[in-house]
């Protein structure tokens, strides 16, 4: 049996890589963009508001998939 899995639009989701360290139990790497300009003010999708230029999606199970510094390959089809 194949199992389906269903690509459902509008997800509202608030992802950031910005936790500090020692906080959370488990690894988080740190955003590219934040870490090229030491601070901590790009969030990949914050609910309600916005979500990154460079966010390219999720990867199962909590991957982040990010394009920085690069142009987004997705970009056209979003809009
Ligand atoms: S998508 Fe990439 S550049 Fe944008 S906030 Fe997330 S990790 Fe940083």
């Amino acid at each position: 049996m194949t199992p389906t899995i269903q690509k459902l639009k509008g997800a509202n989701m608030d992802i950031d890589l910005t936790t500090p360290a020692g906080t959370i139990s488990w690894q988080q790497d740190a955003c590219p963009w934040n870490v090229a300009e030491n601070t901590q003010e790009h969030f990949c999708a914050v609910k309600n508001v916005s979500i990154c230029r460079y966010f390219c999606g999720v990867e199962y199970l909590d991957s982040l998939l990010c394009c920085y510094p690069n142009p987004n390959p997705f970009k056209k089809r979003a809009d």
